[in-house]
């Protein structure tokens, strides 16, 4: 008999993993997104979109579904629907594993100002007025408003609907992967000064990280929030290593 799995996912490891896991027949995979996004990339399982209702919706989505094994592959700051899986594993008693990439460590010439919250981030870029490049999410922007005399670059998915009260504040919508050359052309095009970043670790967004570094510019990184302790991974083929080792039979039988 197959084993259900689903995947909490949000992230280019959570896509990578359904896309592995979709050829192998020991398995009937299946992906949970946030739903923010508003035309998400194509997934290669079946795909449901939304909360579930906190800890005790999700542990009831594993029993009505008969899922044998959850998978948190969720963004590093998506830091509720972790706990979430965490109480709903303990919950229903379906086994969770995590996959969580690194966080991006500094460089010689790296310059980083470590904060707190979105709100401490804020605060540190003071009272003179500079040039800001936002890379966070919509839900985040809203404290910037509080520092209305800067002027900000702001890049996301999505439109930001309705934009920030401020007076000065240009918006890009794009998808990653954003890579260092047309990072440093963008931070130059707008005279940036500042980058306020998450520090998400993988590839996909650190083009920015390294532009700043070879550009001389400040980054203002958002500590990782704490995560739950589970069993957890750091890349896709860890977890595929773990998932062999778990439910032996030969991949692609
Ligand atoms: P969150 O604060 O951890 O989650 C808030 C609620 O959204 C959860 O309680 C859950 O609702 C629902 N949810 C989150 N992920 C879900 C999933 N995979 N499937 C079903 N429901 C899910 O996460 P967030 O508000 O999305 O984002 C927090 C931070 O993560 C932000 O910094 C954001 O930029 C970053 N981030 C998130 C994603 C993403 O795909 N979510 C992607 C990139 C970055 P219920 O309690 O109702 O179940």
């Amino acid at each position: 008999m197959k084993n259900s799995i689903l995947i909490l996912g949000g992230t280019t490891e959570a896509r990578l993993l359904a896309t592995a896991l979709a050829k192998d027949a020991r398995f009937v995979t299946s992906l949970s997104l946030a739903g923010r996004t508003q035309t998400p990339i194509e997934m290669p399982v079946p795909t449901r979109r939304g909360g579930f209702g906190g800890a005790p919706g999700l542990a009831g989505h594993l029993a009505d579904n008969g899922i044998d094994l959850l998978i948190d592959a969720t963004h590093p700051y998506a830091a509720r629907i972790s706990a979430n899986a965490a109480e709903a594993s303990r919950l229903s008693g379906i086994p969770l594993i995590a996959l969580r990439r690194d966080g991006w460590h500094q460089q010689a010439g790296d310059r980083w100002i470590h904060v707190e919250s979105v709100e401490d981030a804020v605060g540190a870029l003071g009272h003179v007025p500079r040039r800001v490049f936002l890379a966070l999410g919509r839900q985040e922007l809203l404290p910037f408003e509080g520092a209305p005399h800067h002027r900000y670059v702001v890049r996301s998915v999505d439109p930001v609907e309705p934009p920030l009260a401020v007076p000065s504040a240009s918006y890009l919508t794009a998808r990653g992967p954003f890579y260092e050359a047309d990072e440093r052309v963008l931070l130059s095009q707008y005279g940036i000064d500042a980058i306020v970043s998450k520090n998400s670790g993988g590839s996909a967004s650190y083009g920015k990280i390294a532009a700043a570094r070879s550009l001389g510019i400040e980054v203002i990184l958002i500590q990782r929030p704490i995560l739950p302790d589970v069993p957890s991974f750091t890349s896709v083929e860890a977890v595929l290593s773990h998932l062999d080792q778990v439910f032996p039979a030969a991949r692609g039988e």
